[in-house]
């Protein structure tokens, strides 16, 4: 919150008070199990090494205030999506932790309840919305959206990711195009460890803009997780701060602006705050957050990244007709129009794990 009140960030923005999400609300993505196991979570080292030591590899931590922390973050990205889905605002971000984006059925990989797949859906059911657009930039699979999702052809899932990062249990590939009358509508697009700006945007350029443009999202979810970004030791990737702002800046008018972002992972405690200030900027149309057309386009993506988007569009050339004729649509900065002016903004103080509010 530092960076961000350095920024300038809190003084452009609004933040919102939100409650706890609804456990109707959470259990139309959940078994009653699964907000049971959330309910008894330990709060004590003692007792996290008695439950936990059989279940090794989960990658689940809590203590004291977990619980609260997890149905908290739930319910920040359902308020954020009802007070953009009812045009309170036309973009909001939840700062929230725990992250959500490897949850579905079970918990793991630091996530309890999959926050984005709640609260898309909560769109879904109770905002009659048809078609609502899934991003995930986070550099670990969402392979928790992609189970809740797999067969839906209401919510369509597009995630980047390094491809070599088998994390927590997830195999992404680009095989997984979706199921049933989902097919299509879960697009996997594995990366080379190192990607940078220039292989994320040209995903966005080749991949995401032609395929959202004919999905026609009336509202876009961002699972924005910044473990990509330059200087996390784990991503292992080259993604810098403005890189983030000028994808976020190409999601924007894909759904005249109605968009909810909701923090995932992200480390590094210098590079994080910059990266959501930038995130941020962007959407409020400062220049100097995001790349101009002229500091990437005429530099190369990896030779693998334009293998994988090839091999991606193949695989949906009978689902989507953008493919069939390889068209290539460019989202241009110049073209995003200049009307976010309020956000909304969320802060979960947590006991664990790497949250960077001070
Ligand atoms: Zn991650």
């Amino acid at each position: 919150m530092n960076t961000l009140n350095q920024d300038g960030v809190l003084d452009r923005t609004e933040r919102e008070p939100f409650d706890s999400a609804d456990r109707e609300i959470i259990l139309a993505v959940n078994d009653p199990e699964q907000l049971d196991y959330v309910d008894a979570l330990p709060m004590t080292d003692e007792e996290q090494d008695a439950k936990f030591s059989q279940v090794a590899g989960v990658s689940v931590f809590s203590s004291e205030g977990t619980t609260e922390a997890i149905y908290s973050a739930a319910g920040a990205v359902i308020r954020g999506s009802d007070l953009v889905v009812e045009e309170y605002y036309e973009t909001a971000f939840a700062i929230i932790r725990p992250p959500g984006h490897h949850a579905h059925k079970i918990s793991e990989g630091f996530c309890f309840l999959n926050n984005v797949a709640i609260a898309t859906q909560h769109v879904v059911d109770h905002h009659h919305i048809e078609r609502a657009l899934v991003v995930d930039f986070d550099v670990h699979h969402g392979n928790g959206t992609q189970e809740l999702f797999y067969g839906s052809k209401q919510v369509l899932f597009f995630s980047t990711h390094r491809r070599d990062l088998s994390y927590p249990a997830s195999k992404s590939s680009v095989n997984d195009i979706g199921d049933g009358v989902g097919l299509g509508y879960n697009i996997n697009v594995p990366l080379k460890k190192g990607f940078n700006d220039v292989d994320m945007l040209y995903v966005c350029d080749q991949l995401l803009g032609p395929v959202a443009t004919a999905f026609k999202p009336e509202v876009v979810f961002v699972s924005a997780g910044y473990d990509a970004g330059e200087g996390e030791t784990i991503g292992g990737c080259n993604v810098s701060a403005k890189g983030f702002g000028t994808i976020v800046r190409k999601l924007l008018p894909l759904s005249g602006g109605k968009m909810v972002l909701a923090l995932e992972g992200g480390c590094n405690l210098v590079h994080l705050p910059i990266c959501v200030s930038h995130t941020i900027r962007a959407i409020l149309g400062d220049e100097d957050a995001f790349l101009q057309d002229s500091d990437y386009r005429d530099k190369l993506p990896f030779k693998s990244t334009i293998r994988t988007v090839n091999t991606i569009k193949h695989n949906l050339r009978l689902c989507w007709d953008v493919f069939k004729e390889k068209p290539s649509v460019i989202l241009n900065n110049s073209a995003v129009p200049i009307f976010v002016n309020v956000f909304f903004l969320v802060n979960l103080y947590l006991h664990y794990f790497c949250s960077f509010m001070q």
